[in-house]
């Protein structure tokens, strides 16, 4: 996989930009005037990428240190983000703006996102929703800032430290990353540009499974999909999703000899 990004940094001779909770990257913005630094991961990246380090609660002046927020689902079903302390404060709406906010203004051309796990705010699908009672109601759910960076770019690679325990899960997301960035820079629009583009790509897909890449061939071929605007779609959400299933031991070695062979 290295070979394939550092051909692609040769190429094109820019990092990529990745997205991260400024948490993680040591700046003292938790609730309770602390950080998450993650050593191995910001290493990892230095070589490849820029980070973009955002905390959304510091940025929406919640100031350091605030109350911690908590999520909770109200009696008419939405999921409000509160404050702790019985909910003297909501940051549902302020929260949900400032999302779609950040995403036109300084994450434009972001190529992958590392968010912060177990945070009412950063959680990647794995913070609790409780109900007014206290009880959880949801186990797994997005933070707010996270969701909404979600809805925004749908195919944005995401993920969190706890997924990226090792190099190698590094490796794997920025890896799934340049994927995203040669497609965003591809603008495939027509079938033919898609074809293209997939040809450079096959590899990564093959890399996970042979039948992921041989379904991805039919689906570029147009099989039963008259639109092309909806073809495109769908065949990187597909990639994109495809993706994130770990490279087997022997995909890789097939990875690594194709990027020799494109040399
Ligand atoms: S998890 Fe998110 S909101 Fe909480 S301190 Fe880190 S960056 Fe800020």
């Amino acid at each position: 996989m290295y070979s394939t990004i550092l051909n692609e940094l040769m190429k094109t001779g820019t990092a990529i930009k990745i997205g991260i909770s400024g948490c993680l990257i040591g700046e003292k913005v938790r609730y309770n005037g602390g950080h998450k630094r993650n050593s191995m991961i910001v290493d990892s990246l230095a070589a490849v990428a820029t980070l973009i380090p955002i905390c959304p609660e510091v940025e929406l002046g919640m100031g350091v240190p605030r109350p911690p927020l908590a999520l909770v689902k109200d009696m008419s079903g939405d999921v409000r983000m509160i404050t702790r302390d019985g909910g003297s404060q909501d940051f549902t709406i302020r929260m949900e703006q400032f999302a779609v906010q950040i995403c036109n203004d300084r994450l434009s051309g972001i190529s992958g996102y590392i968010f912060k796990a177990r945070s009412p705010s950063c959680a990647v699908g794995d913070i609790p929703v409780h109900n007014l009672r206290g009880d959880v109601v949801l186990e797994n759910s997005f933070g707010l800032y996270a969701r909404g960076i979600h809805q925004m770019m749908p195919n944005l690679p995401i993920t969190d430290e706890i997924r990226l325990a090792t190099p190698a899960d590094v490796d794997y997301f920025v890896e799934r990353a340049f994927v995203y960035r040669a497609w965003l820079r591809s603008r495939v629009q027509t079938e033919k540009d898609l074809r293209n583009f997939h040809r450079q790509v096959r590899s990564h897909a093959a890399a996970r499974c042979e039948t992921f890449a041989t379904e991805l061939d039919q689906l570029v071929d147009g099989t039963g999909i008259e639109d092309s605007t909806a073809l495109v779609e769908r065949y990187i959400a597909e990639l994109m999703r495809g993706l994130e299933t770990p490279v087997t031991e022997a995909g890789h070695v097939k990875e690594i000899r194709s990027d020799f062979d494109s040399t």
